[in-house]
């Protein structure tokens, strides 16, 4: 039996290398939190709480992380003992919502259970690829000509798929471009639920490039509006934002409103809940592929091991760390190569904190516990 005694908070802030820019907002730098856990046998776990600082994907924020790790989520997990990672789980969705929070938590709790165990993350989740195919995410720039030089630069890296960013004004012109300077590349657009339902005749021209989906065109919570616009379209709806609990998958799958799974470990609460996730989507024939929300080394890592799962078909967005950070907060970074990276083979996680680099990037850290 399992039983964490100390729980270590670490705010952490990691310069990018450009500015994103979203449907939403556009930022620099980012700030997420690292937990570390602690077995009272000494046993260890990093997880990572990737939520953006403003509360524009979710309801979630750095802050709002910070305060429910500290105040809930810490003596829940120091209030039990368990065997699985699975049970721990359990007991932290007594905290409803918080999703990205919970995944700290969870995240960390799977890397101590894979390192005693003596096995890679990746196969202590039932995973069995080596290398995962990987695809980019692109901003919206300010011109289609700056867009197309980062298409260029990220297809001459050998990412395997290019994803736009589009919202309403921003749409049919760049993806055009795109698709005439790379016409075999697959292609796909995410909304960030940008749209309307007013937007439909938008999103049906869309239809005409050959996109390998759209992802997430409307508002979380309109389920009812991806159906019908996923019945005016051939191209496949992907569902993200709208996915936070696994009943709302039973319930999108229900009225027909996605064809496409995007599967983040920070949105769905942590590997525990991915993995049932997989289950739901693979026994129903949809295609999955591993978002990402700009994670450090330790979120990116457990992005992969999850993307080792056989229901992981397409490229996922677990691009190489120098994508977005000169340096990463781990010893290794992720690294692509020629649209591939490998799945941490080593037992545990796979990537460890730089603690020098780490302590040099913390603006806030709290110790829970004493750890012998
Ligand atoms: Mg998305």
């Amino acid at each position: 039996m399992t039983r964490i005694e100390g729980v270590e908070l670490h705010r952490v802030r990691l310069p990018l290398v450009r500015t994103m820019r979203t449907s939403s907002h556009s930022k620099d730098f980012l700030e997420h939190i690292l937990v570390k856990l602690t077995a009272s046998d000494g046993a260890t776990g990093w997880g990572e709480i990737a939520s953006p600082s403003g509360p524009f994907f979710s309801a979630e924020t750095v802050a709002s992380c910070w305060a429910v790790a500290r105040d809930h989520l810490a003596p829940l997990a120091r209030s039990v003992s368990w065997e699985h990672p699975a049970e721990l789980a359990a007991v932290l969705a007594r905290v409803r919502g918080n999703h990205f929070a919970r995944a700290g938590f969870d995240m960390a709790a799977w890397a101590l259970f894979a390192s005693v165990r003596g096995v890679s993350l990746a196969a202590a989740l039932g995973g069995t690829r080596t290398q995962v195919e990987v695809g980019v995410s692109l901003g919206i720039e300010p011109t289609v000509d700056e867009l197309l030089a980062h298409a260029e630069q990220r297809v001459g890296e050998g990412y395997r798929r290019l994803k736009l960013k589009i919202a309403p004004g921003w749409d049919v012109e760049p993806v055009r471009a795109v698709r005439a300077a790379f016409p075999a590349v697959p292609l796909h657009v995410d909304a960030n639920g940008a749209y309307t339902e007013d937007d439909g005749d938008v999103l049906v021209r869309l239809d005409g490039f050959g996109l390998l989906m759209i992802e997430q065109p409307f508002a979380p919570r309109a389920l009812l509006a991806h159906a019908a616009l996923q019945q005016r379209i051939d191209t496949p709806i992907c569902l993200d934002e709208s996915i936070e609990e696994l009943d709302d998958l039973a319930t999108a799958l229900h009225l027909g409103a996605l064809r496409i799974l995007n599967i983040k470990v920070s949105r769905m609460g942590g590997l525990t809940a991915a993995l049932a996730a997989h289950r739901r989507a693979f026994d129903a024939g949809l295609p999955i592929w591993c978002g990402g929300m700009y994670e450090f080394g330790i979120g990116r890592a457990a992005s992969l091991a999850i993307s080792a799962l056989p229901g992981f078909t397409l490229p996922s967005d677990v691009s190489g760390s120098d994508k977005y950070y000169a340096r990463d907060i781990t010893t290794e970074p992720v690294v692509n190569t020629g649209g591939l990276v490998d799945v941490p083979a080593v037992p545990g996680l796979g990537r460890e904190p730089d603690l020098e680099f780490l302590a040099a990037q913390t603006t806030d850290r709290l110790a829970i516990g004493a750890p012998r």
